[in-house]
């Protein structure tokens, strides 16, 4: 199960600084636009195990096509802040912070959905056409805050808050869905055995530093 939080809270991207030539009327001019680094965060997250779903992204649609203005980059970027804040607290303390408990319940109350039927409906609906109606629900881009604590309350519920962890490697945020909750790198293979080595070479490091201490003779002599 793939927790969007996580996916947002993870998400390391960069605003680029994008010199772009405009055609105007008459002439060609030359102006910065911002973009997010959307492939670098999709990557990211594959390489995380996190594999994002872009069929749940409507908040970051905004950002994604169209040219985001630096209030709506500096809102995700608070937005993002106050989310990492939660998480790491959840995780590093191990409690829910009661001003956090609040907050879960009572942004998670304002999560507003609109329900898009495919293919779009342009008839009256009889029941045969209703059969082969598919509805998506997607998540206003105004309450993307109340859905990603809508999704805190619902690990509350089935309770696996507790399940959330911090790579100490990368700081990658993942659940540990482990039996007996032994996950602590968010990959094994890349982040574990990053650490694994730097902890061989720095026992390693330790054990010559030791052995080229020179011995002093006097002082074993004197005795
Ligand atoms: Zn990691």
């Amino acid at each position: 199960m793939i927790f969007e939080i996580l996916i947002f809270a993870n998400f390391r991207f960069e605003i680029l600084e994008v010199p772009v030539k405009v055609i105007t009327r008459d002439r060609v001019q030359e102006e910065n636009r911002f973009v997010l680094n959307w492939k670098e965060y999709s990557r990211h997250l594959k390489e995380s195990g996190l594999d994002p779903d872009p069929a749940c992204r409507p908040f970051f649609s905004r950002y994604e096509a169209p040219r985001p203005d630096m209030q709506f980059i500096d809102q995700l970027l608070g937005l993002q802040a106050e989310v990492r804040e939660v998480l790491d607290r959840i995780s590093g303390e191990q409690v829910i912070p009661l001003e956090f408990w609040q907050t879960i319940f009572r942004e998670a109350d304002k999560l507003t959905e609109t329900v898009v039927p495919k293919p779009a409906v342009r008839s009256d609906v009889s029941e045969d056409l209703l059969k082969y109606l598919i509805f998506e629900k997607s998540v206003t881009s105004e309450t993307y805050r109340a859905y990603l604590y809508g999704e805190l309350r619902d690990m509350i519920l089935g309770k696996k808050i507790f399940l959330i962890r911090k790579c100490p490697e990368c700081g990658v945020y993942f659940l540990d869905q482990t039996k007996n909750r032994s996950k602590v790198y968010c990959n094994s293979e890349t982040c574990g055995n990053r650490a694994k080595q730097r902890a061989f070479s720095e026992r390693r490091r330790a054990r010559e530093a030791r052995f080229q201490q020179p011995i002093d003779f006097m002082h074993q002599y004197t005795e």
